[in-house]
């Protein structure tokens, strides 16, 4: 290991890069960009900073309290506590392309463009339409791919 990893910082990098979200079971919360700062005192006491995707969604109070739990596992933490910050604003260039691929391939979700179109996660098509605003959670909205008649997912 290098010296890096082994302060006690990388270690709760490390435990936070295991918390997938809960609603996309194998896509850490580190990939998707949540995660912000990470501040560590000489007494053990860990602060983070993480960004919310969309911040009423009710997946928020899961994530915190499985980074709490995997952080407060770590040898060396004597406390968590998690921060949800109103900046900076969470947008999709925070999420690691790996997980875009994954949400893609196992969950048929899509992160909105910043000119606000949306491309087809299973076919490529541009041609999908939005559905309905209110999906099946708070966090992500319904659309449509005429091109392959598929329900897809967009992520907020
Ligand atoms: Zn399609």
């Amino acid at each position: 290991m290098s010296l890096g990893t082994t302060t006690l910082e990388g270690l709760v990098r490390a435990a936070i890069a295991t918390v997938f979200d809960p609603e996309y079971p194998g896509v850490s919360v580190v990939e998707l960009g949540l995660l912000q700062s990470v501040a560590v005192e000489t007494d053990g006491e860990v602060r983070i900073g993480m960004i919310p995707t969309y911040s009423g969604c009710p997946a928020l109070k899961f994530i915190a309290a499985d980074v709490e739990t995997a952080v407060g596992a770590v040898a060396g933490v004597s406390s968590v506590r998690v921060d949800w910050l109103r900046s900076p604003v969470w947008s999709q260039d925070r999420v690691a392309h790996s997980a875009i691929k994954h949400l893609e391939r196992e969950f048929t979700v899509t992160l909105r463009r910043a000119d606000g179109t949306l491309r087809c996660p299973v076919c490529g098509s541009d041609a999908v339409k939005d559905t309905s605003l209110m999906g099946p959670s708070r966090c992500r909205s319904l659309a449509y791919c005429p091109s392959c008649q598929n329900p897809i997912e967009v992520m907020r």
